[in-house]
């Protein structure tokens, strides 16, 4: 078992928050290329990810894989995650305690993945790393931050895909930005700093 299974299976057993317990079929710990150069942070398993125990698998999923494509990337190419591993219930926000009590988690994906960037999708994962920042005013930038794996890692918050479903003028702004990424990627391999 690899590193990264190990942690899925920790994730499967882990009941340090209420969510495990408050209807959740199943945790979902994340999916994807243990080697991927960019890693995506969304907030937390909604009901079809739940059924399935795979991260954006529904609707908002299927749009942030037609997003991918866009930037010419496949869903197995990048590691797809969330701040909080089991569905909260009714799909409601995760609360400050719950993101707390699956931070290890998440930090352990990090060491092991070790992203050039990561793609915070939505506030929830972007408050985590970039606390204080408007979405609404950063999406789309890439930031350097204090990083888990390396003194400063690369951010790039994005709005989530479930908020630009049904907004046509989010969309065209997410799907913009998400064409950003294969540039902002070359540019951090060729210069790292
Ligand atoms: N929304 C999320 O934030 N994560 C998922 O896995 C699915 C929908």
């Amino acid at each position: 078992m690899n590193e990264l299974e190990q942690i899925s299976e920790r994730v499967k057993a882990c009941k340090a928050c209420r969510l495990c317990c408050l209807g959740a079929k199943q945790a979902v710990p994340g999916e994807g290329n243990p080697m991927a150069q960019i890693l995506f942070i969304g907030e937390g398993p909604g009901r079809d990810e739940d059924e399935q125990g795979r991260p954006f698998v529904g609707a908002a999923g299927k749009f942030l894989t037609q997003m991918l494509g866009l930037a010419g990337l496949k869903r197995e190419d990048v590691y797809i995650t969330n701040v909080v591993k089991h569905r909260p219930p009714q799909n409601r926000d995760p609360l400050p305690d719950e993101i707390e009590a699956c931070w290890a988690f998440l930090e352990a994906q990090i060491k092991v993945i070790k992203p050039k960037i990561i793609v915070t999708l939505g506030r929830h994962a972007m408050g985590r790393f970039l606390p204080g920042l408007r979405i609404s005013e950063v999406h789309g930038q890439a930031k350097r931050s204090k990083g888990i794996w390396c003194e400063r890692q690369v951010f790039f918050p994005v709005y989530h895909p479930a908020s630009a479903l049904y907004n046509p003028s989010l969309r065209d702004i997410l799907i913009r930005d998400m064409k950003k990424l294969p540039i902002l990627l070359k540019k951090i391999n060729n210069d790292p700093q």
